[in-house]
């Protein structure tokens, strides 16, 4: 968010005489009173004026966001296929046992996200982590869960986050640094936008302050250096 000089607010419409301001990812502008003191999008953080929607879960979303997000669990598995076989397709990560789908809400999600007893490299436990998916393993069963309500590029790049570490649960049975179990996820969700065609997306996985994006900055090295496929298989033999 950065101020800047000029026209109207694109949320309140009163005319920008001063300062204004951005959203990452975002061309609109904001008057500085819609910034400090309206409720913002849960998922691409604008701040919202009336026309808005309210999930059950309590999140909020802009129309932007709403008009691709993915409400219905035929619809998220659908999704959820097209992601896993564009993997399989592109980058050859095939699963042998797979993987089972399931959508939630936030405070499910959440749950799982404090049962699972991973957190993200840099954060520590009780920190406020905003989880969009979740792979578990628990014995035999193994299954993705995925937030309801994400604007389906969100959905798409989430699942193969989360489908890269399903993958590594299989692939790379020594694998425990989170800086390459992280970074490895990120990378192929970076990929997996790349192969869509989403490069705005995917641009922005390069420039926002993510917690994972050093790790993925490592990634781009060892790619350098080993190339895709290497890269590939340096992870199944990394402990
Ligand atoms: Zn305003
Ligand atoms: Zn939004
Ligand atoms: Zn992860």
């Amino acid at each position: 968010m950065e101020p800047k000089m000029s026209a109207t607010c694109a949320c309140c419409g009163a005319l920008l005489t001063g300062r204004y301001y951005t959203i990452p990812g975002n061309d609109a502008c904001y008057c500085q009173t819609c910034i400090k003191t309206r409720p913002r999008c849960e998922s691409c953080g604008v701040p919202l004026g009336s026309h808005h929607w309210k999930l059950h879960d309590g999140r909020l979303l802009c129309p932007q966001c709403h008009s691709t997000a993915i409400y219905d669990p035929a619809i998220a598995l659908a999704v959820f296929q097209e992601t896993v076989d564009g993997l399989v397709s592109h980058l050859g990560m095939r699963l042998n046992v797979g993987v089972a789908f399931r959508l939630v809400d936030a405070p499910t999600l959440h749950n799982l996200r404090q049962q699972s007893h991973r957190l993200p490299p840099g954060y520590s436990p009780g920190q406020d982590i905003r989880t969009l998916g979740l792979y578990v393993r628990n014995g035999h069963i193994r299954v993705i869960y995925m937030l309801y309500g994400l604007p389906r590029l969100t959905f798409r790049m989430t699942v193969a986050h989360e489908y890269a570490h399903a993958w590594q649960g299989e692939q790379c049975p020594l694998l425990e640094n989170e800086v390459l179990r992280e970074g490895f996820a990120e990378w192929v969700a970076f990929y997996h936008l790349l192969w869509l065609g989403a490069t705005r997306a995917a641009r922005r996985m390069l420039e926002s302050f993510h917690p994972y994006r050093p790790a993925l900055e490592h990634m781009f090295d060892l790619e350098r250096k080993f190339g895709r496929a290497g890269l590939i298989d340096y992870l199944k033999r990394a402990e």
